[in-house]
């Protein structure tokens, strides 16, 4: 590979029915090739069978997926680790992931039930929604690590330097959509960043953190604090899990932290109004699409501004009333 000239990423996309229809993983061509994530995994849509998605976007490139001989996730969400079994059992490759996933992996899930039980129900979540609720959470973790398999994993990466074969890269922990989240900065002639969900040109990712575990509480404050680290370092050309590469790297960080502000404003707002609840104002910012993916960003907004003391809260039959 040509180092002067920044080495070439071929990206790969699966489609999505979610907005914005599709999420890439990218192949960077080196000695040792390298992938950063997995697309979605088999049968999530109609469309092609996801693994042969894969297979044709590396032959592409150039390469067979056996040639695959290292393979970082960003974060493990579904559409980023959905084909780590096949990238696996073709390339025997070295896994890199978030260390936080270890444990998040290890955990009981009858307990993790409980406590989003306890969350929900506090946060006003009834019927339907909160046995949706605790059943995603747990459906969630299973899928997860069964794509992930924690023993697979050959190296839990920490923020900071990381070198794999002939590469070296920072990885930052950047969480707030997902509470283990790492960026990876790629040094080179020109900085790449494989960005996951982070710093992207569509949208700003969804606060989902650590779903509507404890963790909610911090999801805000984790938010801004990944955008601030992010914002020390810098990127020529990015590339996200969802929307278009682009080398728009400090205006969308900046996008980022001025939309999780006018989020707050917002959810404060709908509270003076009467929304007293996490559906109240879940339902209210969805408007007419599906409220679901916000309940977790509702009640971790209404978490931060307890905190701030911009709201207050008060409990009537084991419900928060905010006001
Ligand atoms: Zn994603």
């Amino acid at each position: 590979m040509s180092r002067d000239r920044g080495p070439p990423v071929h990206r790969i996309e699966f489609e999505m029915e979610w907005p914005p229809g599709h999420v890439a993983c990218y192949l960077l061509a080196a000695d040792e090739p390298v992938l950063f994530d997995a697309g979605t995994p088999d049968g999530l849509t109609d469309g092609p069978r996801e693994s042969e998605t894969l297979r044709e976007g590396v032959a592409a490139a150039g390469y067979e997926l056996s040639d695959i001989e290292h393979l970082f996730v960003t974060h493990p969400h579904l559409d980023h680790v959905g084909q780590v079994p096949t990238v696996v059992d073709a390339a025997d490759p070295t896994v890199y992931a978030p260390v936080g996933v270890r444990e998040r992996f290890a955990q009981d899930a009858d307990a993790l039930a409980e406590r989003v039980r306890a969350n929900a129900r506090a946060g006003g979540l009834r019927g339907d929604r909160l046995t949706s609720a605790v059943e995603d959470a747990v459906e969630s973790l299973e899928r997860d690590r069964t794509l992930l398999a924690p023993e697979r994993v050959d190296e839990w990466v920490e923020p900071g330097r990381v070198s794999f074969g002939p590469v070296t890269a920072e990885a930052v922990h950047a969480p707030g959509h997902q509470a283990d989240h790492l960026a990876y900065f790629v040094d080179g002639d020109e900085r790449l960043l494989f960005s996951g969900d982070t710093v992207m040109e569509p949208f700003r990712a969804v606060v989902l953190h650590d779903g509507m575990d404890d963790g909610h509480r911090e999801a805000f404050v984790a938010y801004f604090d990944g955008l601030d680290r992010l914002a020390t370092r810098d990127a020529d050309r990015v590339y996200p899990g969802h929307g278009a590469v682009h080398e728009r790297f400090h205006d969308l960080v900046e996008r980022d932290r001025e939309s999780l502000d006018r989020r707050l404003d917002a959810v404060a707002s709908l509270v003076a109004d009467g929304h007293e609840t996490v559906p109240a104002v879940a339902d209210a910012l969805a408007g007419d699409r599906p409220s679901r993916y916000l309940f977790t960003e509702a009640m971790s907004a209404l978490a931060r501004l307890r905190e701030q003391r911009r709201i207050d809260i008060g409990v009537e039959d084991g419900v928060s009333r905010h006001r």
